[in-house]
């Protein structure tokens, strides 16, 4: 890097943060208003659950709890949970409060297993998540004005639209790229002088790879931020694709289940996701004994949604473990913050009785002299006992690569806890991401 970008990059990425908000008033909302809000909105919300929906009418009456007995938010916990399982059962439309006439709009996010989970909006729901999205545009860095280049999929999944419609709301120039085609996003970035991108980051690195395999520096353009989300990833990516971009790379989290991207984001501070508290409850709970635990103490990911008309969900159990904050944060933003996801339940490896989380693994491999930030993992059961296989990606082409291999091995053991199987591929030769990446092969025989 020269000296020149060097220091243009420097005051990219370390400027102080500014104070701009999107929603002023409803972002600095002082936390006593707040939670009086929270409170007026959850019992209309509950009403209209309770009503209007057989499955939340049944548990509630089962748990022998009715909208009238929650009179605070402590009283939130003697609420029954909802979880995925939940949507899948009642496919398609059976969870919506409202006739399916009168919703505006569709996601659906295909499982692994069985039938999608789909949610549904209505107008007035697309443009509170509108609203939301451009508040948390705002406050990752984005401006009115910009141009928002938009590399999340759409269609069914909601990153694509739901990003599309913040970005308009929020008075931006909107480039609708969706994914792949990685050669026309790094012109069409580099020609329309987008500042703003909005990716997964795997997808995000994918673009830095393709443009510096084709000689384009896209740290010279006028790109500044970066918006990524919809999977999990490490602080030491997060180092790696901003060096590679020349951007500042925020945290971006939702979930269709709540809402879709726009649930929490990360300002400039870039410690922990606002979120957004006006419009949805957040816990964490102990995933086994379902308690809350005490801020600041890791567990499960709970929300309720406090405005949605059409999909209204109750304690909802993301699967997400995090932690959470309310200390005040330096923005001047009121909203409790939430800890970078560090891994999702489901995504959790037991590979001879050691947790292991992919980003642990990834936050090991980014940034090791040689590789390439590319990798997957590939469980195989031998005998009885679960095998994990690491394949990383050699920067340049190499010979015998045993030694790097060994390496490798020695720093994930000695950092996660877990012996693997290390093996180096080529240059290339790890499958790169079209939107949400491919992290875990399991060739575990499926149970049953
Ligand atoms: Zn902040």
């Amino acid at each position: 890097m020269s000296a020149m970008l060097q220091a243009r990059f420097q005051s990219r990425v370390h400027h102080r943060p500014r104070a701009w908000y999107f929603d002023r008033e409803a972002e600095t909302l002082p936390r006593e208003r707040l939670e009086r809000l929270q409170l007026k909105r959850l019992r209309a919300t509950l009403k209209n659950s309770y009503s209007n929906v057989e499955l939340h009418k049944s548990r509630m009456d089962a748990a022998g709890v009715r909208p009238r007995d929650i009179r605070s938010l402590k009283d939130l916990a003697q609420l029954p949970f909802t979880v995925k399982a939940d949507l899948r059962e009642h496919y398609p439309f059976g969870l919506f409060a409202r006739p399916r006439k009168s919703l505006a709009r569709l996601h659906a996010s295909s499982g692994t297993t069985g039938k999608p989970t789909v949610v549904g909006y209505t107008r007035s729901d697309i443009a509170t998540w509108s609203k939301l999205m451009a508040r948390s545009l705002g406050c990752a860095g984005a401006r009115p004005g910009d141009i928002v280049h938009n590399a999340y999929g759409y269609g069914l999944f909601t990153g694509g639209l739901g990003a599309h419609y913040g970005a308009e709301r929020l008075g931006a120039t909107v480039v609708p790229v969706s994914g792949g085609g990685t050669e026309r996003q790094v012109a069409l970035l580099q020609d329309f002088g987008a500042r703003v991108l909005c990716a997964t980051p795997s997808y995000a690195l994918n673009i830095a790879e393709v443009a510096e395999r084709d000689g384009i520096d896209l740290r010279a353009s006028p790109l500044e931020i970066g918006v990524f989300g919809a999977e999990p990833w490490s602080e030491a990516m997060r180092r790696e694709i901003e060096m590679r971009l020349g951007l500042k790379a925020l945290d971006v989290y939702g979930l269709s289940e709540i809402m879709g991207p726009g649930v929490a984001v990360e300002c400039e501070a870039q410690d922990g996701l606002h979120g957004w508290e006006d419009h949805f409850l957040f816990e964490v709970i102990d995933s086994d004994s379902g308690k809350p635990v005490p801020d600041g103490n890791a567990g499960e990911l709970v929300i309720t949604t406090l405005t949605k008309q059409a999909l209204p969900m109750i304690r909802y159990r993301t699967r997400d473990i995090t932690r959470l904050t309310r200390e005040r944060c330096g923005c001047g933003r009121t909203h409790l913050r939430i800890r970078r996801i560090t891994g999702r339940n489901d995504d959790m490896l037991i590979i001879r009785g050691v947790n292991v989380y992919p980003s642990q693994i990834e936050a090991v491999l980014v940034g090791l002299p040689g590789l390439a930030p590319h990798y997957q993992l590939v469980v195989e059961r031998r005998g009885n006992l679960d095998e994990l296989t690491v394949e990383v990606e050699a920067c340049a082409a190499t010979g015998d690569s045993s030694e790097t291999a060994r390496q490798v091995s020695h720093h994930i053991k000695s950092r996660v806890g877990v012996s693997t199987t290390v093996v180096v591929k080529q240059p290339g030769e790890v499958p790169r991401s079209q939107g949400k990446a491919v992290r875990v092969r399991d060739l575990r025989p499926k149970a049953g």
